[in-house]
């Protein structure tokens, strides 16, 4: 019998995994509280809240396994759908990953190194903590956040006066900013056998805190092995089964973990082509226990973001080793709506094949 998988969440991510789980036989439904939700372009989706036990339970009468696209998907809603299906990964992680507090606090538990941190919960909390950090932080709100929502930049004690004051009314955390020379994400796979396997460090760009592009292999470092360790361990520490993405900053001479996501991740998206088996299957792979596939690569790999809006005539652009995803997703500012990746064999063909089709299109990264 073909495994069915429900998904809770049914954005570019939901949509991605079935494109990567139908090869292989597997069907899915997906659940979204929003009724144009992209993933439904390619299954069944429901529309309904995630507070709905009685759509809750019809869905998961129609599926065997579920997982999710959004670490924001209530953990009650999950613990609801435990008692019925298995899910990947676990309410337990879920609750951790939600929080950067827990998050933070969990590393630690394993000796592992985050961003300094202050909690913050009113002003003058702010203000103290600002001053500690010498006035270069940022504040975050503890839950909710994610592509730089809810984050305020603190750059002098003025800074503190632009931040808005019924943001205090939500958990908020003050993280010293770390000056560092790069950002990289390991990607882990582990399946409920303990099988662990990573692909390649992927080097990430962002711009307003939205990721923009990813280079994979990134260059090498001395700080990689340490690194890629860290996302090992925390996969394990965690029971984890599925795919785990673990942000670091990497100094010159120190690495700290920035977040996790619970879930296949935007940094992730070259392995669709650039890798022998993308970040999508091997999720699903691991929830359903089957063997991880390889997680090698060929050559090199770029990925390049649309955010907002595509640039004029992409699909005339049709180049080897060239692929366009379009999500499907109304454009709006800020959002995610689709996605280039490249391939190449060496660093000076990839740079290379980047300059060319930015110049193409006529944009910036
Ligand atoms: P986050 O949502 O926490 O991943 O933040 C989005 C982006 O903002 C990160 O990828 C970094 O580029 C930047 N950023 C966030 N926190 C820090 C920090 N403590 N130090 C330096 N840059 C940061």
């Amino acid at each position: 019998m073909n495994p069915k998988i429900g998904i809770l969440g049914a954005g570019q991510l939901a949509r991605m995994m079935a494109l990567s789980g139908y090869p292989l036989g597997f069907e899915f439904v997906f659940y979204d509280p929003t009724p144009d939700a992209c993933a439904g372009q390619v299954g069944e989706l429901m529309t309904a809240d995630y507070h709905n036990e009685v759509a809750l339970e019809e869905f998961c009468q129609k599926v065997d396994i579920v997982t999710l696209d959004f670490e924001n998907v209530p953990v009650d809603t999950l613990r609801f759908v435990q008692k019925k299906k298995p899910v990947f990964p676990s309410p337990e992680v879920l609750e951790i990953a939600q929080d950067r507090l827990l998050e933070k606090q969990f590393c630690h538990t394993y000796q592992i190194p985050t961003t300094d941190f202050e909690t913050i919960n009113s002003l003058s909390e702010l203000k103290f903590a600002a001053k500690k950090f010498d006035y270069d932080a940022i504040l975050k709100t503890r839950r909710m956040g994610y592509d730089g929502k809810g984050q305020y930049r603190i750059n002098g004690p003025e800074s503190i006066n632009q931040v808005p004051e019924n943001l205090f009314e939500q958990d908020l955390i003050l993280e010293k900013r770390v000056p560092f020379e790069r950002e990289v994400s390991v990607i882990v796979a582990r399946n409920g056998l303990g099988e662990v396997t990573t692909w390649p460090l992927c080097e990430n760009k962002h711009k307003e805190g939205i990721l923009t592009t990813t280079i994979v292999p990134a260059k090498a470092s001395d700080l990689d092995e340490q690194t890629v360790d860290y996302a090992k361990q925390l996969a394990e520490a965690l029971n984890y089964v599925g795919v785990l993405v673990i942000e670091f900053f990497q100094t010159q001479d120190a690495v700290f973990v920035n977040e996790m996501a619970p879930r296949v991740h935007n940094s992730g998206h070259w392995s669709i082509e650039g890798s022998y088996t993308s970040q999508f299957e091997n999720h699903l792979r691991a929830g359903l226990n089957l063997p991880l596939g390889s997680t090698g690569m060929a050559g090199m790999a770029a990925m390049l973001n649309w955010i907002g809006a595509f640039p004029e005539g992409i699909l005339s652009i049709n180049e080897e080793h060239l692929y366009w995803h379009i999500y499907g997703k109304e454009p709006r500012p800020g959002r995610k709506i689709g996605h280039t990746t490249l391939l190449a064999a060496t660093p000076q063909e990839l740079h290379d094949k980047i300059v060319n089709l930015v110049k193409k299109l006529g944009v910036q990264f």
